[in-house]
C-alpha cells in the first residue's frame, strides 16, 4: 500500500489549480497570468522571524485602501484570505459555497480541499455575464456559508456595480459572507467596496498587490472585513506567513513616490487596453472582443486553438479559456506594454499557416 492511502481519497481524486506560470510552456512575452509588465526592486532584513501582520504594513494598506487597519488581514496574496475564509467558515462535508462560473478558479480549488460542498449560478452569458442576483439569492440555503462574487470578473473582465453588491450583501446578512474579490479593480471605473466591508458584517472585500502594482511575485492580497472576521483569520493563519522581504518590497511599493507610478502605470494598461480593444478585431480570426474593466481581455476566436499556436510561435503567451462554460472559444490576453502588445497584433495580422 502507497503512503497515500492514507490520504484524505477525495484529494487523491481532485483536479488541482492548474495556474498560468504551470501551464505555459516557454515564451518570450508573458501575457497569460495578468501580471503587470514593470519590475520594481526589492529588499529585506531576513535574520529574524518577521511579524505575523506587520503594524506599518497594516498602516500602510489601511491608507491605501482608506479604511481601518482593525479591518486588515494581510496574507499570501488574496489566495491565502480565500483557503482562511473557507476553512473557518465551511464545515468540512456539511457547509457550501457558491461560486458564479465563467470565474476565478481557486474559490472551487479552495472548498474541494476543505470538503466544503459547491453550489454554481453561471454568469448570464446572454447578458454579457452579468451575475444573476435573483439566481444567487434563490440557490443559497441553509447550508451556504460564503457567496463569491470577481468585479471586474477574471477571466470575462465586466464589473458588477458596487451598489448592487452592497444591496446583495444586505440580502445576505445572517445566512452567508458575501466575498468580493477586487483583484482587478484598480484598472475599473467602479469604485472599491474596500470603505464598507464590515458593513454589513458580512460583506467581506479582498485586493492585492499581485496586479496593478506589480508585485506578483512578492504574494501580499489583504482581506477587508469586520474585525471579529479578521480576528478569526489571525487565530487560523500560519505562524508567519509573511516572509520579510515580501514586507520590504511591499512598504517600497507603496512610498508615495511608487503609488504615484503605479498610477500613472494603471493609466497606460487602461488606455491600452482600450487601443488593443479597438485593434484586435481587425485580426484574423477575431470573433468578438469581450469589453473589459481590468488588465486583460477575453477574445473569441473561429480557431483559438491554431491562434495560441500562432502566437506562441511568436514567443507570445497568453491563456486558455476554452475550459470555461461560454468561452470555448476564447483566449484571454493580459494587457503588456506597448512594445509587448504590438506583438500580440502583429503575430494575429499574419495569418499564417501553423504547422
Ligand atoms: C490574480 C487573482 C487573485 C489572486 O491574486 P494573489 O496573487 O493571490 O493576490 C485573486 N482573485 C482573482 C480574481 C485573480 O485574478
Amino acid at each position: 500500500m502507497s503512503v497515500l492511502g492514507l490520504a484524505r481519497p477525495e484529494l487523491l481524486a481532485m483536479a488541482p489549480y492548474s495556474s498560468a506560470r504551470m501551464e505555459a510552456a516557454s515564451g518570450d512575452i508573458w501575457l497569460n497570468a495578468n501580471e503587470s509588465p514593470w519590475n520594481p526592486i526589492a529588499v529585506g532584513r531576513i535574520n529574524r522571524y518577521p511579524e505575523p501582520q506587520p503594524p506599518l504594513l497594516l498602516t500602510a494598506l489601511a491608507g491605501l485602501y482608506g479604511v481601518d487597519a482593525s479591518h486588515l488581514f494581510i496574507g499570501r496574496g488574496s489566495d491565502e484570505p480565500i483557503d482562511l475564509l473557507t476553512r473557518a467558515f465551511c464545515r468540512a462535508g456539511t457547509d457550501a459555497v457558491l461560486i458564479s462560473p465563467p470565474t476565478f478558479g481557486m474559490y472551487a480549488v479552495a472548498a474541494q480541499i476543505q470538503g466544503a460542498k459547491q453550489r454554481t449560478v453561471p454568469l448570464q452569458r446572454e447578458h454579457g455575464f452579468m451575475l444573476d442576483i435573483d439566481g444567487v439569492l434563490a440557490a443559497v440555503d441553509a447550508s451556504t456559508r460564503i457567496v463569491y462574487a470577481c468585479t471586474p470578473n477574471n477571466p470575462t473582465g465586466n464589473s458588477t456595480a458596487p451598489a448592487v453588491l452592497l444591496a446583495l450583501a444586505e440580502c445576505l446578512r445572517d445566512r452567508a459572507l458575501l466575498v468580493v474579490d477586487e483583484a482587478y479593480i484598480e484598472f475599473s471605473s467602479h469604485d472599491s467596496l474596500a470603505t464598507r466591508a464590515g458593513t454589513p458584517d458580512n460583506l467581506v472585500v479582498l485586493r492585492t498587490l499581485s496586479k496593478a502594482h506589480g508585485l506578483a511575485g512578492v504574494r501580499i492580497g489583504t482581506a477587508i472585513a469586520a474585525p471579529e472576521v479578521i480576528a478569526l483569520l489571525r487565530q487560523i493563519m500560519a505562524p508567519y506567513p509573511l516572509p520579510e522581504p515580501s514586507i520590504a518590497a511591499a512598504m517600497q511599493a507603496l512610498s508615495q513616490d511608487a503609488r504615484l507610478q503605479t498610477q500613472a502605470r494603471i493609466g497606460e494598461v487602461c488606455r491600452e487596453r482600450e487601443r488593443m480593444r479597438s485593434a484586435l478585431p481587425g485580426c484574423a480570426g477575431v470573433r468578438e472582443v469581450l469589453s473589459s474593466d481590468a488588465n486583460f481581455l477575453a477574445v473569441r476566436f473561429d480557431h483559438p486553438e491554431r491562434r495560441y499556436q500562432q502566437l506562441a510561435q511568436a514567443g507570445v503567451i497568453v491563456r486558455k479559456l476554452m475550459k470555461y462554460p461560454g468561452l470555448d472559444d476564447a483566449l484571454r490576453i493580459s494587457i503588456g506594454t506597448a512594445d509587448e502588445n504590438n506583438a500580440v497584433l502583429a503575430a494575429l495580422a499574419a495569418d499564417r499557416e501553423v504547422a
